[in-house]
């Protein structure tokens, strides 16, 4: 199935403990949109200013991501800055200049109204609305947010997600979005909001997938350095959603196995600044990677009741 997104297409400019860069090719649709195309086709709605030019045009096209939504218009394209310390998973805004986003209104090229699988990347949760209008009936919806957007325009963010089924957020921003401490907590919260499947991202900690089978925990790949935790979030929301879209439509969504490879690409992402290392990847990479992972989290049956029982009718 092919997936929609909407989202923003960027200049980032970063500063890690070890390096600074400015004007890296960057934005929630650009991350998700590449790692999204190792598993399913994706059209992307965004738009950029006239300083975008072709060669930022080349990891989309090098992907094969549909660009007909793209819209070029006068002005400077969404630039957002900012800043990492000792912390990896705690990204401090310095400047976020919304440039031609101000104006934005999405447009969905003809025909894409029947995109299945809509994503509704990090955005003002206005303009997320306006796309959920425009769509006939995916089968499967899933919105991002951050922190910027809680803060900025909680009603309408708690309208939007009132009509979507997937959530991705990171463990500081439900918190934000609910108010509640806990994180089982929060998540039962934002259940209640609307999204059935909630999927926390913990930066380093990996993630937490509530749905109506409970919970499920996938670790981080701990073997990778981090070198720039940008775009980790929506990379994760590529594979999550990438693997969902590459499944046969009338099967049961696979949402663990979709949290696994959503981990996988962000693995990958923060291993290098913007997408240097994500655009060059080689499909044997993220199979190994999954593989990586079932070797980290199996640890066998439980085989010591026999030693249990024995031990307590010695005592
Ligand atoms: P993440 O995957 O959470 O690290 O998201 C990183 C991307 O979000 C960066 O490449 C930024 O360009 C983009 N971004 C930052 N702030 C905003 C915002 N307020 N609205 C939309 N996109 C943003």
């Amino acid at each position: 199935m092919s997936i929609l997104v909407v989202g923003s297409v960027a200049f980032d400019s970063i500063r890690t403990p070890d390096a600074e860069h400015a004007d890296l090719l960057g934005g929630s649709a650009t991350h998700f949109s590449v790692a999204a195309s190792f598993f399913s086709p994706v059209r992307l709605v965004a738009v950029v200013g006239e300083d975008f030019g072709e060669d930022q045009l080349a990891p989309f096209r090098e992907r094969g991501v549909d660009l007909d939504g793209l819209q070029r218009v006068p002005g400077r394209t969404f630039r957002w800055s900012g800043e990492y310390g000792a912390n990896p998973d705690e990204a401090r805004t310095l400047d976020t200049q919304l440039n031609v986003f101000a104006d934005f209104r999405p447009a969905l090229p003809a025909g894409w109204d029947a995109t299945p699988v809509l994503f509704l990347a990090n955005i003002d949760p206005e303009l997320q609305d306006s796309v959920l209008d425009q769509m006939s009936a995916p089968r499967i919806t899933a919105l991002d947010t951050m922190n910027f957007w809680i803060a900025q325009k909680p009603e309408q963010l708690k309208r939007t997600l009132a009509r979507v089924q997937i959530l991705l957020i990171n463990e500081g921003e439900i918190r934000q979005l609910t108010g509640a401490h806990g994180i089982v907590e929060a998540a039962q919260r934002t259940r209640a909001l609307g999204p059935q499947v909630v999927v926390i991202k913990r930066g380093e900690h990996g993630a937490l997938v509530v749905d109506d089978d409970g919970f499920f925990a996938v670790p981080a790949f701990p073997a990778v350095r981090v070198v720039d935790p940008t775009g980790a979030g929506d990379s994760f929301a590529g594979g999550f959603l990438g693997y969902l879209a590459s499944r046969a439509p009338d099967g049961r969504p696979d949402y663990r196995r979709a949290a696994v490879l959503g981990s996988v690409m962000a693995s990958f992402q923060v291993e290098a600044f913007s997408l240097e290392r994500v655009r060059r990847l080689q499909p044997g990479e993220i199979t190994g990677r999954f593989e990586a992972f079932r070797r980290l989290t199996r640890f066998g049956e439980p085989d010591f009741l026999d030693a249990l029982q024995q031990r307590a009718a010695t005592r």
